[in-house]
């Protein structure tokens, strides 16, 4: 913990909570804090809030109170309610680093014009794609040649596959799932490489058997090979990690899959004060309804935490 003296880094307002983040979680409890009469402000390294919902160019079937909603009309609605909450928002800023000081944190990063302050943070930073591992004589970060996509979203819609011999590596639904699109879009091959399948019977029966090689296998991505034999794409999807370097300062604890660890009914970490909602934490199944709800849960343990309450829901 960094004992700075006040106004030294971080003058002016000093917020209830910093909220890092602006997809469904970060939104969600931005807009309670706000409706709870509190000052939360929130950051998101885009130019647009609504995280990860804006790669989603589908119906989002998920949620039961949006019916027939896109991913992009779904983010549009976030944006809306944390404008009609009043909340103070910063776009464009990427957050760097973040530390303990004093009886609050401290929030530095680029579009940050000075640093911010706050009586607690809440990291709501969601996941990134896993991608392969970086070559051994290659220096990271590596910008992967053409051909090469990770992760699932609207990189994947662009593509066209038509006549194009793909590639599938990962046994999850999104390898599934992206394989049969593959299909439908007119690629001309694709085969699926997993060393075990996990994704949903739906996915997997739709997908012909033919198309699917299971055991271990070797990519070189620069060759654009699996097990020697050349693709025009090779598609991974290869599940997802938490995207909070900049935390690192606060030495918070993970959960064996590498997500930050919480306390289930606050979602506060073993940092007191500090809290981690939606995918940066996997505390639920992974969607946008856990994730709204994830943010009521920090707003009300923050609450609690500000009044002097036992936290109750
Ligand atoms: C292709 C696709 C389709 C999906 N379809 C559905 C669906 O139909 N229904 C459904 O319920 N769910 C769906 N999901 C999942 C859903 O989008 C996520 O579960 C949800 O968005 C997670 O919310 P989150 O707030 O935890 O994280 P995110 O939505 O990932 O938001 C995190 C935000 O943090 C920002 N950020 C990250 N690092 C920093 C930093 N250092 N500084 C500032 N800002 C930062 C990011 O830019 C991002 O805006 C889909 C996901 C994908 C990829």
């Amino acid at each position: 913990m960094t004992n700075l003296p006040e106004p030294a880094r971080g003058g002016g307002k000093n917020y209830d909570a910093a909220i890092i983040g602006g997809g469904p979680a970060g939104a969600s409890c931005a807009v309670w804090l706000a409706r709870l009469g509190f000052s939360p402000v929130l950051i998101e390294g885009r130019d647009v809030l609504g995280g990860l919902c804006r790669s989603n160019p589908f119906l989002d079937e998920w949620n039961a109170s949006l019916p027939g909603m896109t991913g992009p009309q779904v983010a549009d609605n976030l944006a809306l309610s944390v404008e009609r909450a009043g909340v103070a928002v910063r776009l464009s800023c990427v957050v760097e680093r973040v530390e303990a000081a004093g009886q609050g944190f401290i929030v530095t990063g680029s579009g940050l014009a000075e640093p911010l302050r706050a009586r607690h943070l809440v990291l709501a930073t969601g996941v990134r794609a896993r991608s392969l591992a970086v070559p051994a004589d290659c220096a990271a970060p590596l910008q992967w040649p053409e051909g090469i996509l990770t992760g699932p979203g609207e990189h994947i819609v662009a593509q066209d596959f038509r006549g194009k011999r793909v590639a599938v590596l990962g046994g999850g639904d999104n390898a599934f799932e992206n394989a049969l699109y593959a299909l439908e879009k007119g690629a001309q091959s694709v085969q699926l490489y997993a060393r075990n399948v996990r994704a949903q019977r739906q996915f997997v029966s739709k997908l012909p058997q033919a198309c699917v090689a299971l055991g271990p296998y070797a990519v070189d991505p620069r060759a654009r090979t699996v097990n020697g034999q050349a693709y025009d794409m090779i598609m991974v999807f290869y599940g997802w990690e938490p995207c909070v370097g900049f935390a690192d300062a606060l030495g918070l604890q993970r959960s064996a899959r590498g997500f930050i660890a919480t306390d289930m009914r606050t979602a506060q970490t073993g940092c007191p004060g500090v809290y981690a909602i939606g995918e940066v934490a996997q505390r639920q199944h992974p969607c946008v309804v856990t994730a709204l709800a994830d943010g009521v849960t920090a707003a009300k343990a923050i609450q609690a935490r500000i009044e002097g309450l036992p936290f109750s829901v």
